[in-house]
């Protein structure tokens, strides 16, 4: 049995017994009320040393604050690496430590949301799992379901990085490419899926494939209690809403005793929840859509290049719940980011991700991050899956016959 109480409507506060909804309210259109599930927290206090006392083999260490009842499918997400990083820490004027998400068994922070969704499904009986992509849920649920034993359909932008496109079908997924923006592949996943039965991973109407997410959270209040900030990329909003929930069940639990503050970052290209939270945030044109773009945004960071959010709302909270703050950086930027953790510390992320890093940098110069403080950036993915945008940030190779000609003397 799952601590499971009840899942809660973010829109209206209504409360349904998890057998009742699958997806989001059915008193809103489409997916206007996100579901939140809530647990039974006593319950799971009285559970909660026996996860805390061994080390975190990976996110089922956190089994019991988890909503899955049965053996879960398990390919080894989570219960990734703290790194010290005082060579980037030096570079930025901060306190830095790297949550190395790239490990993960597909290759980004994806792993934790599938791991949760899929195993949901299967134990719901599902024979097919869908969801709309960026491209890293995409590799990770056809990673998942290929290990749970399930069909697997994910609709894609037809623009998607070549390796990204690739790594889903590797894993046996029907790969479905729409002419259009990831908005419109998202709206067509959830038509198809509806239609035919399929499992909808997709976190932004999917409840539990966010619970997954939390066990970031999880880990960075283990790992990093301490922490002044955690930073992190944002697209849909989805993870970082997801680690923020994470992080204050934790402090709730009394596991620590503080919560460090978000910083949310976006490209200059994609930038509606960030506009979103400066425009709450000055009190002007609170709850406005500023900011979002149907044409899809623009930025070389596609994991986060999403025009409009679907989990704007929940991110924002999360940002002002912490006390943090939202920054927007360049492509250029971005591209910076991505070769100084390449060398400072041997962490080969995405431009996404490098995005955070690259947030922390605009955030020390504002004054809002302050010099000395200890900052987390989570590399949400590797870099191996684009290298095409990784070569516009890198030297170029230097060509040598068999003989050493061309050698440069100074090497
Ligand atoms: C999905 C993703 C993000 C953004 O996560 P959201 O939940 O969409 O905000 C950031 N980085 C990487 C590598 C991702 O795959
Ligand atoms: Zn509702």
């Amino acid at each position: 049995m799952t601590l499971v109480e009840a899942l809660a409507c973010e829109r209206c506060g209504r409360r349904y017994a998890p057998a009742d909804v699958e997806y989001t309210c059915p008193e809103h259109d489409g997916v206007a009320g996100i579901l939140d599930v809530r647990y039974e927290y006593d319950a799971v206090s009285d559970e909660l040393a026996g996860v805390l006392d061994g080390p975190t083999e990976d996110l089922w260490t956190y089994e019991p604050l988890l909503p899955v009842d049965g053996e879960p499918v398990r390919l080894g997400a989570g219960g990734t690496d703290l790194l010290d990083a005082p060579a980037l820490g030096d570079a930025l004027g901060v306190d830095a430590l790297v949550k190395n998400e790239t490990t993960n068994p597909t290759g980004s922070n994806k792993d934790r949301g599938s791991a949760v969704a899929v195993s949901r499904a299967r134990q719901q009986g599902h024979d097919v799992v869908a969801c709309a992509s960026t491209g890293n849920a995409a590799a990770s649920l056809a990673g998942y379901a290929a290990r749970a034993g399930l069909d697997c359909r994910i609709f894609v932008p037809a623009d998607l990085p070549e390796a990204k496109a690739v790594q889903p079908r590797l894993y046996g997924a029907t790969v479905l490419g729409v002419d259009g923006t990831y908005a419109d592949a998202y709206e067509l996943c959830r038509e198809v899926s509806a239609e035919r039965g399929w499992y909808n991973r997709n976190a932004a109407m999917n409840p539990y494939a966010v619970e997954g997410k939390r066990t970031l959270g999880f880990e960075l209040a283990e790992q990093a209690p301490d922490a002044d900030w955690v930073a992190m990329p944002m697209g849909n909003g989805c993870s970082l809403a997801g680690a923020w929930k994470g992080l204050r069940e934790f402090e709730r639990l009394g596991v620590v005793e503080d919560t460090p503050k978000l910083l949310g970052v976006q490209a200059a290209g994609a930038t509606a929840i960030h506009d979103r939270f400066v425009a709450e945030s000055d009190d002007s044109d609170a709850g406005s859509r500023t900011g979002e773009r149907e044409d899809g945004g623009d930025t070389t960071a596609d994991s986060i290049d999403v025009g409009v959010p679907h989990n704007a709302g929940k991110a924002c909270r999360a940002l002002a719940e912490s006390g943090g703050d939202a920054v927007v950086v360049s492509d250029e930027a971005i591209r910076d980011a991505q070769r100084l953790l390449g060398e400072c510390e041997g962490v080969f992320a995405e431009p996404a991700s490098a995005a955070a890093v690259a947030g922390i940098r605009a955030a020390v110069d504002r004054g809002t991050v302050a010099p000395g403080e200890r900052v987390v950036t989570v590399a949400t993915g590797t870099g191996l899956k684009d290298s095409a945008s990784a070569r516009e940030a890198v030297d170029d190779v230097i060509s040598v016959d068999a003989a050493g000609q061309g050698l440069p003397e100074d090497l």
